[in-house]
């Protein structure tokens, strides 16, 4: 496991499909209400994360990637 990988996601791009977290096998990605109201996904548990790719792979906007 490389620690030092963890998903970004471009918050711009993003419309919320839930795809990348459906994709993800360690709960990496997680989806709340934030105090604006806002629903978004967003980096749970980034130490979880293996840098597989496959969020990224299932993501049809493009908006998530390893880094
Ligand atoms: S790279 Fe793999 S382990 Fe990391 S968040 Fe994406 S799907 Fe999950
Ligand atoms: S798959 Fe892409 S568009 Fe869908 S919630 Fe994840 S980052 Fe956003």
């Amino acid at each position: 496991m490389d620690q030092n990988m963890t998903p970004e996601i471009d918050y711009s791009v993003c419309n919320n499909c839930g795809n990348c977290i459906k994709a993800c096998k360690y709960n990496v990605l997680k989806m709340r209400e934030w105090e604006d109201g806002q629903v978004k996904v967003y980096v749970d548990l980034p130490e979880n994360c293996t840098g597989c790719g496959e969020c990224a792979e299932n993501c049809p906007l493009g908006c998530i990637w390893i880094n």
